[in-house]
């Protein structure tokens, strides 16, 4: 960066100026490593009123702002573009539990803050945040809500939008707004919060939250099922939602071939049940009252799934270290397809009682396109979300690879409109980011692109904020 605005910029604001290349770079590079971008600097302000007068001097130097929080988003949203005339904003300063009101049932916290380190709060105040997700010891409370990320437990508790009260933003103007109010009822107008909560960025600075709490279950159930298809996953689903209803609070969908890939690929990985099956699922329930009663509702369930057919063996925890070794081959499912190879990878939403059929429909659609690919599926199914994965034909050299890469278009657009057909969403939970910037549009009406294209214009005239992501440049 020239020299005089490196001095400009330093002395706008209370906090760190990283300039340094070798510091700089994991930043610049998202956690895919798809996409790497430009930046003058990091800066790591210190408070609030900090972020405020940083936001000022972007919009008075016409240097684009990235916020960054863990850098673990999947759609390319969380680096800088190519520009070279942007800063990315870390709250890696601003990361205290701010305060824990057991009785209000909130915690709030500074943006910054790791998810991990809110849960564990929550924790010590005997209380739970359900938020949870494979990257939770490095994503971010503001980047977690940016994404409104939903995780393994929405199915009973709600994603990210749900679990949240209150923000503190600051604006593309540098205007602060705090509304941190932990209020279950607040009818006085527009719910602003909500226009920032999934905007990745793009409208504001999420500095501060407040977040619901909900009482610690007195004990927990984990069951790894083999079933005979995605339509008998559904089926269950049914099933245990009348079962345990408000206790069921994961159930999560994995193929067979996704399941052979971690057992390849994770040391001491071993399959919890011993016949291979086509899907398996992973379902959990959190008993309010005790671990008698947690079982006898969990073993009825399993009984009456095996007397329907929808399950043809099961495995139920029956230690914290079992249950952790069935959510371990669930977690390790991204690193065993990296460690695969590429892949081509769609985070699709649908009504839960189509997601057989679109199985069904997508892999016919996908095997036009690409003859002998080999498809990964696994997903928060309880939610309708499924993460839907395509890679090159086994065997495949690094030109199939290259060939694969070269038709990626034509094979998401094989499946989104497989899941337009069937009233779904093409991002789920990850978000558009830059991966989904171009394709959006296809997906949704002319009137909705416009409300969001207006409403960035509202708020961020001068287009400062994460420019190119969620809504496309002009
Ligand atoms: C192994 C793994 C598992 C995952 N599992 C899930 C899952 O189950 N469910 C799920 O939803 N996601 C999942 N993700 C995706 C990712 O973890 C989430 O999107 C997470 O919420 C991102 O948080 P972050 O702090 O890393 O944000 P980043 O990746 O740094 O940023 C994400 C977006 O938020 C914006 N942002 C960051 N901080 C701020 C701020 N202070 N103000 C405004 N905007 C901001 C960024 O500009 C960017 O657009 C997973 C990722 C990995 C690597």
């Amino acid at each position: 960066m020239a020299h005089g605005l490196s001095e400009s910029l330093r002395a706008a604001f209370q906090g760190r100026v990283i300039e340094d290349r070798d510091a700089l770079a994991p930043h610049l590079t998202d956690y895919r490593k798809r996409w790497t971008g430009r930046a003058i600097a990091l800066v790591q302000p210190e408070r609030t009123e900090d972020v405020a007068a940083l936001v000022r001097w972007c919009g008075e130097h016409g240097v684009s702002l990235f916020p960054q929080g863990g850098n673990t988003g999947l759609v390319g949203g969380s680096v800088p573009d190519g520009s070279g005339r942007s800063i990315i904003l870390s709250l890696a300063r601003m990361n205290a539990i701010v305060d824990v009101d057991p009785y209000n049932n909130t915690l709030t916290a500074q943006g910054g803050a790791v998810l991990a380190s809110v849960q564990e709060a929550a924790a010590r105040a005997g209380r739970l945040f359900p938020l949870s997700l494979g990257a939770e010891g490095s994503c971010t409370l503001a980047g977690n809500l940016s994404t409104n990320a939903g995780g393994i437990q929405v199915l009973r508790y709600g994603n990210a939008r749900d679990l949240c009260l209150g923000l503190e933003v600051v604006l593309p103007d540098g205007q602060i707004w705090n509304g941190l109010r932990g209020l279950r009822k607040d009818n006085t107008g527009y719910d602003l919060k909500q226009l920032f909560i999934g905007a990745e960025g793009t409208l504001g600075i999420i500095t501060a939250a407040t977040v619901k709490l909900f009482p610690r279950p007195a004990a927990q159930m984990t069951a790894f099922a083999a079933v005979p298809d995605a339509h008998s996953a559904v089926k269950l689903l049914a099933l245990a939602q009348s079962t345990l209803s408000a206790s069921l609070t994961a159930f999560e969908l994995i193929s067979g071939p996704a399941v052979e890939l971690v057992l390849h690929h994770m040391a001491g990985a071993r399959s919890p049940v011993e016949n291979r099956a086509p899907y398996y699922v992973l379902l959990e329930s959190s008993d309010a009252e005790n671990e008698a009663h947690a079982t006898a509702r969990f073993e009825a369930l399993m009984g009456a799934a095996f007397e329907d057919g929808i399950v043809t063996d099961a495995a139920i925890a029956s230690s914290l270290a079992q249950s952790a070794a069935f959510w371990k081959i669930r977690h390790h499912l991204p690193e065993a397809q990296t460690a695969d190879g590429e892949n081509v990878k769609h985070d699709i939403s649908l009504p839960i009682s189509r997601i057989g059929e679109f199985i069904d429909a997508a892999g016919a659609a996908v095997q036009r396109v690409l003859p002998g690919a080999r498809i990964f599926v696994f997903g928060h199914v309880g939610d309708g979300n499924l993460h839907y994965n395509v890679s090159a034909p086994a065997g495949s050299d690094a030109e199939a690879y290259r060939a694969m890469r070269a038709s990626e278009k034509t094979i998401s657009q094989a499946i989104y409109d497989v899941v337009a057909g069937m009233n779904g969403s093409i991002s789920a939970e990850h978000g558009v980011g830059q991966l989904r910037v171009g394709t959006v549009a296809g997906y949704k009406q002319p009137v909705e692109m416009a409300m969001m294209a207006s409403i960035k214009q509202l708020f961020d005239p001068k287009g400062i904020f994460n420019p190119g992501r969620v809504v496309a440049r002009e």
